[in-house]
């Protein structure tokens, strides 16, 4: 008789916990997944799928513009937002089946419930007690609301991604990922957008080239930008919402919308009680190997707050499951973990920004601004940015920086260069593809003036 039911009980089925549960499932280890929501997670049933659905659906508003620029004379365009939500949607039921039939097909048993530890070997589900050899928590993160009167009129993105109706006038409070990503996607479909940020720029954490930039395009497209400041109040007066700034001053939404970060998701998992030690951030402390303070108790992804996104989730995974259920003992290289934001224009980056390079090295910086080739004919008022953050002494390039078109798939290619530690006279060495934005990282000549960075 095995001493457990399982060999390893996964809690939550996102991108983390389904890759850990399927591996281990393959390398033949008895696994059950305990869900409480969709199987796919944060990534595919609430965040990036959705989200880059919503961005490409938006994104033909800007199209039909270039295309006149191009000859074509274009009909009236009407966007009928309640098809794009049921388009999504079925695209998320077909993702969702093809993730339980992965699991299946891995021999992982799925359990639909919410799972409580009541010790570090049994896992509660439904009033029903499962145990497991080894535990893993991959229960990601939820969205973490402000606190102002009236905060229970704001949704955040996991309700704007099922809007049953656009908002014509939306109110979004924060300037990170989310904020700037529907801010995009609100503004291209016809909705007048106020992006409201308790600093001066978006993206906290970006390259101070690529922040300003957006901000700059963000604002050139109709999108109004309140820096420096905050919500005081919301009142529903009717149908709409009066929203009060800091200063007093006040605006009338149809939504208002807050994305100012998420939060690990380890409340209620009875962590403290069998003795998982989290952080000052309420994350779960882990070590190279994502194992917790209890020995049999590990965790990955985003409920851990190291980089949270989809695919170090994913990797987190894969390492726990080769290390534990192969025998390959492996750990995460978090270095140059490259990201992209789907704003429009979207903005990619891999490597330190010039801020963080300046703290360990001496630079040279290289940046362009142009407008791309294809806007000369479309007339669209957008400039690409490109920016290296080089090591004046090693000539390794440290960053690379673009907001612009396609950013997220060239910056993708460079990845792979400074993973390989590329230095500026390999990127100088490599002929360009001509006629592309992208030729541009290989044509940088001149570093931008000391006096000038
Ligand atoms: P972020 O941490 O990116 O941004 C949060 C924003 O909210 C910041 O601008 C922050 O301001 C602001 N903020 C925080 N608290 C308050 C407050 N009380 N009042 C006003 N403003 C506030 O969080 P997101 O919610 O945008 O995204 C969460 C995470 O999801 C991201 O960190 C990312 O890891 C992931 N994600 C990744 C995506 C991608 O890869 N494309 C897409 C979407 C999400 P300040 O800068 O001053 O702190």
């Amino acid at each position: 008789m095995p001493q457990y039911d399982y060999d390893l009980i996964t809690i939550g089925a996102g991108s983390g916990g389904v890759r850990a549960s399927r591996l281990a499932g393959k390398y033949g280890a008895k696994v059950a997944v305990v869900e409480s929501s969709r199987v796919g997670g944060t990534c595919v049933m609430r965040g990036c799928v959705p989200k880059k659905l919503l961005v490409y659906g938006a994104a033909f508003s800007n199209h039909f513009h270039d295309a006149l620029g191009f000859g074509w004379r274009i009909g009236e365009t009407l966007h009928d937002w309640g098809k794009l939500v049921a388009a999504k949607d079925k695209e998320l039921n077909r993702l969702e089946g093809i993730y339980n039939r992965m699991l299946r097909d891995s021999g992982v048993t799925v359990l639909p419930g919410r799972g409580v530890l009541t010790d570090p070997h049994t896992v509660e589900v439904n009033g029903k007690s499962i145990t497991g050899d080894k535990i893993l928590i991959a229960t990601g993160g939820w969205p973490v609301m402000p606190d102002f009167p009236g905060k229970e009129y704001v949704i955040s993105s996991n309700e704007a991604l099922d809007l049953r109706e656009r908002p014509e006038r939306v109110v979004i409070i924060g300037g990170g990922y989310i904020a700037v990503e529907f801010a995009g996607i609100f503004n291209a479909l016809g909705s007048e957008v106020t992006l409201v940020i308790r600093t001066g720029h978006l993206l906290r954490g970006f390259d101070q080239d690529v922040r300003a930039t957006l901000g700059e395009e963000l604002e050139k497209k109709g999108i109004t930008i309140r820096r420096d400041c905050t919500i005081r109040s919301v009142e529903k007066t009717g149908g709409v919402y009066s929203v009060v700034f800091d200063m007093g001053e006040e605006m009338i939404a149809d939504c208002v919308m807050a994305a100012t970060g998420r939060a690990p998701a380890t409340s209620n998992l009875g962590l403290e009680q069998v003795g998982v030690t989290l952080n000052q951030k309420s994350a779960i402390a882990v070590d190279a190997q994502n194992r917790t303070s209890v020995e049999n108790i590990f965790a990955v992804g985003d409920v851990t707050d190291r980089i949270n996104l989809t695919p170090v989730a994913i990797n987190e995974g894969r390492v726990f499951a080769e290390t534990f259920f192969n025998k390959r003992p492996m750990t995460m290289d978090y270095t140059n973990v490259a990201s992209a934001v789907f704003s429009q224009p979207p903005v990619a980056c891999v490597g330190l920004s010039e801020a963080d390079a300046r703290k360990n090295h001496r630079v040279r910086i290289f940046i362009t601004r142009f407008r791309a080739m294809k806007h000369t004919l479309s007339g669209r008022d957008e400039r690409t940015m490109m920016k290296l953050v080089v090591d004046k002494d090693t000539d390794k390039v440290l960053g690379c920086h673009m907001v612009g078109d396609d950013a997220p798939e060239i910056i993708q290619g460079l990845a792979v260069a400074l993973k390989a530690g590329a230095t500026k006279a390999q990127f100088d060495a490599t002929v360009g593809i001509h006629p592309t934005a992208a030729e541009e990282f290989v044509t940088l000549r001149d570093p931008v003036p000391e006096a000038e960075t």
